[in-house]
């Protein structure tokens, strides 16, 4: 029987139904007599699935054809009459429903795992007792997993502009973008833009995007938006939208004036879906940008209540959302599990520029200030990829090792190129056992390749 009040009682109760919640709850109900309870007040799948990593892959590889088109007649390729473009109004609803299939489908994994799902938007009204519309679920462990949503400006007209949710709305190609930003979204979003076809200008505050990112990807990746053909307008912060879509007038602090925009897109970063979450209902702290306060359990500040993935404010990722909740079910609900916790380090990520980034472990500046500079010794190299020997476009490649102590160990890896994006997973495996650099050199190579550079580095 629930307790007086509340309509069910749960072992586990999740809120929210996204990479993480959803890969917890299902792993929690695998271990017996555990009831799992999940709330999600949209579609299931949150960002990653429905306006985040699936659908701009999707858009990425469109993107990447329409650059590799251009290359395919460098190699010979004979297409019949010049190459029309890309229809959007073709791609977007097969887009569409390849992501509602998504949604069915992780509707009936909860099922299969007998997770039981609660729609409605929750609300936190006690210790582990969450509301949803006129019904009380209470529970032993509490999980939110509620994560994020992206920032709107507070600059007159702003509204006229879209975030990337309003991306995945779009209907058509735009013909002139202005992208605001200078994070991976942005960096992401205006790639493919401009490599679909509308006209792109980038808006950044400094003078490079990714700034928090090892130096020589920060640095290669904005000459390379340059050399795409993109408009990078530097140290440049928006003061004002006018007009009205489609024909909208971007002003700068400093003077730029950016008009005939029917496409404009902030990028400016992501908050916590924390503040109608009513967290203060049951002394769970959160930090100054309100994001939930966790230790390396994932335990918030409140018993046996937990908290994973973009909500709590530690990079940003899929696999990092959907890997702190399985542990944590495992922790929880798992026999001689109770050590177990996501270790944050090392954690590969990859940005799907033109061409892309992998990135793992330290940048050089910040393995400089740990070990001191004559503890590091950087390897690095850069190239033109064999593909590019045949076709005009050229993009560089350019990869970084950073090695730390007498035994070179390797603590960083970052590389910007073509196929970069598949080849940082192994490398991972080798990081996130230590490899040094002599490890890496004892690798035959795998010729030709770019990644054989990444075991030759001299
Ligand atoms: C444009 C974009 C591209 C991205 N690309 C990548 C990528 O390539 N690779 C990658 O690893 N990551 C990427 N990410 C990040 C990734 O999407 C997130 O890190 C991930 O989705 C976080 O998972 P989560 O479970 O923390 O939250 P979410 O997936 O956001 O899920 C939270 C869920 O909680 C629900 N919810 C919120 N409040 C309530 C409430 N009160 N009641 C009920 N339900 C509620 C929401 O509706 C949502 O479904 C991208 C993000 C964006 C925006």
């Amino acid at each position: 029987m629930p307790p007086i009040g509340v309509t069910k009682h749960f072992n586990y109760l999740v809120l929210g139904g996204g990479s993480g919640g959803i890969a917890s709850a299902r792993r929690a109900a695998e271990f017996t007599n555990i009831s799992v309870g999940l709330i999600e007040k949209t579609r299931l799948g949150g960002t990653c699935v429905n306006v985040g990593c699936v659908p701009k892959k999707i858009m990425f590889q469109a993107a990447h054809f329409c650059e590799e088109v251009k290359d395919m007649t460098d190699y010979g390729l004979n297409f019949e009459g010049p190459f029309k473009g890309f229809d959007w109004g073709n791609l977007k609803p097969k887009r569409d429903a390849y992501i509602q299939k998504l949604n069915g489908i992780y509707g009936s994994n909860l099922d299969k795992s007998k997770v039981e799902l609660i729609t409605g938007t929750g609300r936190i009204i006690g210790d582990r007792k969450v509301q949803v519309d006129g019904s009380i679920y209470s529970a032993d462990h509490l999980l939110i997993a509620v994560g994020g949503y992206p920032i709107w400006p507070q600059i007159p007209g702003a509204e006229n502009g879209i975030t990337s949710d309003g991306f995945f709305e779009l209907e058509t190609l735009p013909k002139k973008t202005v992208v605001v930003g200078a994070g991976y979204i942005a960096v992401e979003m205006a790639g493919i833009l401009n490599a679909l076809g509308s006209e792109v200008h980038f808006l950044i505050r400094h003078d490079k995007v990714l700034r928090n990112f090892d130096e020589m990807l920060s640095n290669s990746v904005t000459e390379e938006l340059e050399h795409s053909g993109i408009t990078m307008v530097k140290n440049a912060n928006v003061k004002a939208v006018k007009g009205s879509k489609p024909n909208l007038t971007i002003e700068t602090e400093e003077g730029h004036l950016i008009d005939g925009v029917d496409c404009l897109l902030w990028a400016i970063g992501r908050a916590p879906a924390t503040k109608d979450l009513g967290l203060d209902n049951s002394n769970i702290k959160m930090d100054k940008k309100g994001h939930v306060t966790v230790d390396e359990f994932q335990n918030t500040t409140s018993p046996n209540t937990y908290s994973v993935g973009d909500v709590a404010g530690k990079f940003l990722l899929t696999p990092v959302a959907i890997a702190a909740g399985r542990k944590l079910a495992h922790r929880l609900f798992d026999q001689g599990q109770e050590g177990l916790k996501l270790d944050y380090e090392n954690i590969p990520t990859v940005v799907f520029s033109h061409p892309p980034i992998g990135t793992i472990g330290l940048t050089q500046a910040e393995a400089e200030a740990k070990f001191g500079n004559d503890q590091i010794k950087i390897y690095q190299s850069k190239f033109t990829a064999l593909y590019h020997s045949m076709t005009d476009r050229k993009q560089m490649t350019n990869m970084k090792l950073v090695c730390a102590g007498p035994e070179e160990k390797v603590v960083g890896l970052h590389m910007i190129g073509r196929a970069c994006d598949e080849m940082l997973q192994g490398f991972g495996v080798a990081i996130k056992m230590g490899a040094t650099k002599k490890d890496f050199d004892s690798v035959v190579a795998i010729h030709p390749t770019s990644s054989e550079e990444l075991v030759t580095m001299r």
